[in-house]
């Protein structure tokens, strides 16, 4: 078997279609390693399979977007009833944004930063030892 000028064209081409190397072979006469083989020769671009090209596309498409919110959490337009308003970094940053998740029913906050909220404000604990009763004077007597 010779490789004339209008098989590896046809060759070429049917690669490039992406046919299978046995497809191929059964077109042109010649067994499937003679394809890979000679396709080799010719520096033809090595294919992905379309099978893991359909998968590789799709979980791209399905990761891209989800990390996008995650790193961005809610934007004030996405502020909705119901939804914790707590603000993450400056409001005049790019990345700022708010926590979003399901808030205590009339609170501005989820319990969780209901609870960091009310640690912020609470006052310090008056456990100041120089509060107690020694009763000082009183043991001169
Ligand atoms: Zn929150």
């Amino acid at each position: 078997m010779s490789w004339t000028p209008e098989k590896i064209e046809l060759l070429t081409s049917l690669w490039n279609q992406g046919w299978t190397t046995a497809r191929i072979g059964e077109e042109l006469g010649v067994g499937k390693n003679a394809v890979v083989g000679k396709a080799h020769r010719l520096g033809l671009p090595k294919r992905p399979s379309p099978i893991q090209r359909r998968t590789e596309d799709s979980s791209e498409t399905k990761k891209a977007p989800a990390a996008k919110v995650l790193s961005k959490g809610i934007s004030i337009y996405d502020l909705g009833p119901g939804m914790c308003r707590w603000p993450f970094g400056d409001p005049g940053d790019d990345d700022f944004h708010f926590c979003g998740k399901k808030n205590i029913q009339g609170k501005p906050y989820c319990d969780e930063h209901c609870a960091a909220a009310y640690l912020n404000g609470k006052s310090p604990r008056e456990d100041n030892p120089r509060n107690h009763n020694h009763g000082g004077p009183n043991n001169k007597r």
